[in-house]
């Protein structure tokens, strides 16, 4: 794509194809953590990295039984905190995380979070992609989140050739109306860990295999 005068109309066509190939594949486009609110799918998203989602559903109710507002979590004792959650592992870390974004969020925003990306990005801890999940998640504000399925898929599909999530994120704006962002990242990262996986795609049963010119597709499995 060209950097300065964006998508052709092909490419755009070729975006919306694939938006709806997936829509159809997965209907639902919405996140598998568990959340009330806001503030609790924050939390869930910072919990859930390097863990699956399932695991950061059990960990939650836990948590946010303990510590129901977002002031009570700011004020929580850490070790308390790490044995809530301590099978999601990183525990001391995320602990240190979940405490300081809490106190920020009381800080800068009176305990409430903010619907905007520029004040998200604020918070301690929140970068872009957590702040556009949230955005599209809970408030279906445009919003495009870029992170490691989002960036592999579009690459092998030729939506990008950027490296730099930002860049990346504002690729993907471009291909699809605004309309539409807020389920491109969810349909993409179901699609990434469902079929388009990173070490071993099953390319032999992709629904997108014609519109893709990665070149290492794997041939189907013989029986
Ligand atoms: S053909 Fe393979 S590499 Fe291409 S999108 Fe499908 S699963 Fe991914």
């Amino acid at each position: 794509m060209s950097e300065t005068q964006g998508p052709s109309t092909e490419q755009k066509r070729n975006a919306s194809v694939i938006l709806n190939r997936l829509a159809k594949r997965y209907p639902k486009a919405e996140t598998a953590l568990n959340y009330s609110d806001a503030w609790q799918l924050l939390v869930a998203t910072v919990l859930s990295a390097q863990t699956t989602d399932a695991n950061v559903n059990k960990v939650v109710p836990v948590l946010f039984d303990a510590y129901p507002t977002v002031e009570d979590l700011a004020g929580a004792n850490p070790e308390d905190v790490e044995k809530i959650i301590f099978s999601t592992g990183y525990y001391r870390q995320k602990t240190k995380s979940i405490i300081t974004l809490a106190a920020d969020i009381v800080e800068k925003y009176d305990g409430e979070v903010p619907a905007d990306l520029d004040q998200l990005v604020k918070l301690r801890g929140v970068g872009r992609k957590t702040a556009s999940v949230v955005l599209a998640e809970v408030w279906n504000v445009p919003a495009i989140a870029v992170d490691t399925h989002v960036k592999r898929v579009a690459h092998r599909l030729g939506l990008t050739t950027n490296t730099d999530p930002t860049k990346i994120e504002a690729d993907l704006k471009a291909l699809f109306p605004k309309k539409r962002w807020a389920e491109v990242s969810m349909r993409i990262i179901q699609f990434g860990r469902d079929v388009c996986d990173a070490k071993k795609p099953r390319c032999w049963e992709c629904p997108l295999r014609d519109r893709c010119a990665y070149e290492n597709k794997t041939p189907r499995p013989s029986s």
